[in-house]
């Protein structure tokens, strides 16, 4: 069945106002408390988003538990095909897709197309579930004795995600989730939810029982209502790092499996043997794509040696000055507005400070005005040469466009700077260097490291995980770690004696008799 926002989508009519969850297949809006929900490039509030009670998260659970059966049992192929399905319901509606994206986030429209090819590459790892799932299997592990691990799924799990990527990181999530044959309950960010609701109706449509995802909207109101009721599995969490470890602490307290990914501060080393120009280019996307507003956004340049450090900042400023920054529909933009204005007032704040601290300011871009966009939520790029360790821009996560250079005298002063970081998440390294690049490998203490890649998002066949401050629980997202996160382990043994089963007391421990 489609939701109600995708047939609208379709026929074209104007959005509702006030945007509902999704239930056992429709959309439901319960009496109380709503939120505003602005288009970032314009700061207008363009429609509200009811925040679920109790008795909404009630209702989304026993959705999800009467369709857990019949979709446990279903074949592993057939919900593979229902995955096959909605993978090509994506590119077939990409582009309201991104445009939703676009218009609740603001990033631009490029930018909105990276993340769903993203996401649909997770899709397309979960299309592999019958693979997946093979388990393991042992003949004759003792006389006439077979034995095997089994992996079926939990029942009802939930994810919580972050406003930066409304698309990709519900998919990090609920493919994998329902692949392995478990019911979902998503709530996304409360910044930009409607895209969820539009998904929810493509995973109908591409034939997904009704119950077996649902979307409930909200903030930390509703995510505690999730985080404690007891027929809640597993909670996968996105997000920053105070709440991530909260949510680990309380989901795991209520006896719940929990995966919690927080924040980061990812640092770019320059090593002096390295191809200046391309370098640059790969730190422009990586800083200030999306606003700077990315889990992996390289937030750090780690400069070995001056003369690589003053190449290396007169490249970027220059560039950072000819950023093209407007609205994220404009395709000629490179970069759009952050999503709120207290994003704007908190990267200012980081950008003035870091002045107050000693940092050189080369790039200010505080005070840029968008023409016709007066009101919206848009920021320059800027860029801070000097930054040392114990500045405030260094040590947190700013989230915004802003690029901060610190300047070493080897690569060993950078590894430990990157080490004695609290957050683990992304790193990466420039050079021609094959054996620094091993070296480097091997000496940092982060979850996922590029040599001459600035991004090194890990494609959807393996997992995505940092570490230290950056995640919370042992099991990374999507690829084969989501396996075992969204399943848990049987083990059968089995005999089958061809004389019968008569053996006698034996009351010794049972040996293995191999
Ligand atoms: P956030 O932590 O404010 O919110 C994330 C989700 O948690 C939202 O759904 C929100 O409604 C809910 N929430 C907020 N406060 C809560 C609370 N006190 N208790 C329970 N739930 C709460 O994060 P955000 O601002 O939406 O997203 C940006 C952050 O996410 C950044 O720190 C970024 O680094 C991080 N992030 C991390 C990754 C990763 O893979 N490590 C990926 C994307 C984003």
């Amino acid at each position: 069945m489609k939701s109600t926002r995708l047939q609208e989508h379709e026929a074209g009519e104007s959005p509702v106002t006030l945007l509902g969850h999704v239930i056992n297949g429709s959309e439901v809006v319960n009496d109380g408390a709503v939120l505003p929900i602005h288009n970032p490039a314009t700061g207008a509030v363009i429609r509200q988003v009811a925040v679920a009670d109790s008795a909404i998260v009630e209702q989304a659970i026993a959705s999800a538990e009467s369709a857990f059966a019949a979709w446990r049992d279903t074949t592993p192929q057939r919900r593979a095909r229902v995955l096959f399905r909605f993978r090509e319901l994506l590119e077939q509606h990409a582009e309201t897709l991104c445009e939703l994206v676009t218009a609740e986030h603001g990033k631009v429209l490029n930018d909105a197309r990276g993340e769903l090819g993203r996401g649909i590459e997770v899709v397309e790892y979960a299309c592999g579930i019958a693979e997946l799932l093979k388990g393991e299997h042992l003949k004759n592990a003792g006389p006439r004795i077979d034995s095997w691990s089994e992996f079926p799924p939990l029942g009802v799990v939930a994810g919580v995600t972050p406003f930066n990527f409304p698309v990709m990181v519900p998919m990090w999530m609920y493919p994998l989730a329902l692949a392995c044959g478990n019911c979902f309950i998503l709530k996304p960010s409360e910044k930009d939810p409607g895209v969820s609701n539009y998904i929810a109706g493509l995973l109908s449509e591409a034939g997904l029982p009704d119950g077996v995802f649902n979307v409930v909207h909200g903030d930390r109101s509703t995510v505690e209502l999730l985080l404690d009721h007891a027929r809640i599995r597993a909670i996968s969490f996105v997000g920053s790092t105070p709440v991530a470890r909260s949510i680990y602490t309380r989901g795991s307290a209520a006896g719940k499996r929990v995966q919690a990914l927080g924040g980061a501060k990812n640092h770019a080393v320059i090593m002096p043997d390295a191809d200046v120009e391309p370098a640059v280019e790969a730190l422009m996307g990586a800083a200030y794509g999306s606003c700077g507003q990315r889990c992996m956004a390289v937030s750090v340049v780690v400069c070995v040696g001056d003369e690589v450090a003053d190449r290396i900042v007169e490249l970027l400023a220059e560039k950072v000055r000819s950023l093209r920054i407007g609205p994220g529909q404009d395709n000629g933009n490179d970069m759009g507005p952050l999503i709120s204005r207290e994003s704007v007032e908190r990267v200012r704040m980081s950008v003035g400070e870091a002045v107050q601290q000693g940092a050189e300011l080369v790039v200010d871009g505080r005070d840029l005005q968008v023409p016709n966009h007066l009101n919206g939520f848009f920021i320059g790029g800027s860029l801070l040469d000097r930054v040392t360790p114990e500045m405030n821009v260094y040590q947190q996560e700013i989230f915004g466009p802003v690029l901060c250079v610190v300047r070493v005298t080897d690569l060993d002063e950078a590894i430990a700077l990157i080490n004695d970081n609290r957050f683990g998440n992304g790193t990466c390294l420039f050079t021609r260097d094959g054996e620094a690049a091993r070296y480097f490998s091997d000496a940092v203490q982060i979850g996922m490291v590029g040599v001459n890649v600035a991004l090194p998002v890990p494609i959807a066949n393996h997992s995505f995980g940092g570490w230290k401050d950056s995640l919370f629980g042992d099991l990374y997202a999507y690829g084969p770690d989501a396996i075992r996160f969204y399943t848990r382990r049987k083990t059968v043994t089995q005999r089958w004696p061809s004389g019968g089963l008569k053996e006698g007391i034996r009351y010794a421990f049972p040996e293995s008799q191999g």
